[in-house]
């Protein structure tokens, strides 16, 4: 099958949050099974370049009223075409934060389908993501599938249902098959005007993670190579390097990590709570994250400053967005904190669990669907023919998060034995691509018989 993904963010490249991340993890497994996969990218202004192989110009076409270059390379194995517009849209800015965010995706949408339509090119799919570029559904739909592109069909994804309902809602009604990122997420957006006149070609399939690029044994920002049979030393060994790079004390105690995005849907009063209570059990905590809204990210740069004057050796607050940071704090923190109010899949917990640390989430979508507590979810894990690996809560305040951390922060200090045989049975489950991209696979055959 030939799929092709049109979408605007792509790691490492081009990478803002999970929708990056599942491009690229999605297409290389997909790859794997012996399938051609091109990825329609823009060509910003920002692209990290140094992971881009053989980059070259390839040709030009006419569109809109412009110009547009067509740039080749090879981005993780994988054939990436560029879209560079000569008249100022797309490329400028990194990703999100332009005033005429919505104008220049639309146009980039429209720019590669006609990319498509002038090459002669007849995927047997194509692939779009979230509202950035949802108006591939329509486009296609309205025009595209008419002229040259008749035997291509549309597939959609909702990574994240909280930014642009209304193209979103428009892409579903276009697409030929639509998916979300876990069952529980698809679930709980069911009843959202967006989604529910399309439950009949709707599905949930969970996001996996790269087991190339997150891989504790082949890591070169960890100091010492570990899988499931020497975890206790490789995260012991990562534990003390992330604390001498922050300037932590160098204690035995337990760790918690958070990484992310510092938005609501994180739950950042849970965050701030989990910290304070941390510090109270005499744990550590290192936070990575950054706030896209000022407002929060002064409030944290605070909060970092209070916790500077009165615990200095036991938090730090990195406020920036650090990739080989988050590797070492996956491997350094014992526990990996995700309180989110609402989590279409959530990477975060499937990264900490494949460096063998605990994570300890709110229940709810792809969190509930991917951790099953120790204490309470033996039968529910078993269903899925597995073991339980974390700490969940239900509630949105500091008595919910408190439940899941004081059980867990307790089992660090009780019975090492017990809590080193977790990290070294989170470590062994699979939370790859290997059995998304086979679901995926389906809905693409099941979208060609449409
Ligand atoms: P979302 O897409 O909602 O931000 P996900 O859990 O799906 O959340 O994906 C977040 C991804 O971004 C993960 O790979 C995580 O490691 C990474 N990430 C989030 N914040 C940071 C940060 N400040 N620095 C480095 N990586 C980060």
């Amino acid at each position: 099958m030939h799929i092709v993904h049109i979408a605007v963010e792509m790691a490492p490249i081009a990478k803002v949050g999970g929708l990056g991340d599942v491009v690229t993890g999605l297409s290389r497994a997909v790859q794997d099974l012996n399938h051609n996969v091109n990825i329609i990218l823009p060509k910003y202004d920002c692209l990290n370049l140094s992971h881009v192989k053989d980059l070259h110009y390839q040709k030009s076409y006419s569109w809109g009223g412009t110009e547009i270059k067509v740039w080749f390379g090879k981005v993780e194995g994988l054939s990436v075409y560029f879209l560079e517009p000569q008249n100022g849209f797309v490329w400028t800015g990194c990703v999100y934060g332009c005033k005429n965010d919505a104008e220049r995706f639309g146009f980039f949408c429209h720019a590669a389908l006609e990319f498509l339509h002038q090459g002669g090119l007849q995927p047997d799919i194509i692939h779009c993501h979230d509202w950035s570029s949802a108006p591939v559904a329509w486009l296609f739909k309205d025009h595209y599938m008419h002229y040259g592109l008749s035997k291509t069909r549309v597939v959609f994804t909702i990574h994240n249902l909280e930014f642009g309902a209304h193209f979103i809602g428009k892409a579903m009604a276009y697409a030929d098959k639509a998916t979300t990122v876990s069952h529980t997420y698809s679930k709980e957006v069911a009843g959202n005007p967006a989604v529910a006149p399309h439950l009949h070609k709707f599905h949930g399939i969970l996001n996996g993670i790269d087991l190339d690029i997150w891989d504790p044994y082949n890591d070169k920002f960890i100091p010492v190579p570990y899988t499931s049979e020497n975890v206790v030393e490789g995260k012991r060994a990562a534990k003390e390097a992330l604390q001498q790079r922050l300037g932590l004390k160098k204690s035995d105690h337990p760790l918690v990590g958070i990484i992310t995005r510092l938005t609501h849907q994180k739950g950042i009063h849970l965050i701030k709570h989990a910290i304070w209570n941390t510090l109270k059990r005499n744990g550590q905590v290192v936070l990575l994250g950054s706030a896209p809204d000022p407002r929060i990210q002064n409030d944290f740069v605070n909060l970092a400053n209070q916790l500077h004057s009165s615990h200095s050796d036991q938090a730090r607050l990195c406020l920036t967005y650090d990739e080989p940071l988050s590797h070492l704090i996956y491997a350094g923190a014992y526990f990996i904190l995700v309180p989110s109010i609402f989590e279409p899949c959530g990477l975060t917990q499937l990264t900490a669990m494949r460096y063998g640390s605990i994570p300890v989430v709110r229940k709810t979508g792809g969190l509930y669907d991917t951790v099953f507590d120790v204490d309470d979810d033996k039968a529910r894990a078993e269903a899925q023919g597995l073991e339980p690996n974390g700490f969940n809560f239900d509630g949105a305040d500091g008595a919910g998060v408190d439940y899941a951390l004081n059980r867990a922060i307790s089992a660090w200090y009780d019975g090492r034995d017990w809590f080193n045989s977790l990290c070294k049975r989170v470590m062994e489950q699979d939370w790859s691509w290997n059995r998304p991209a086979l679901d995926y696979m389906e809905l693409y055959h099941a979208a060609k018989k449409y």
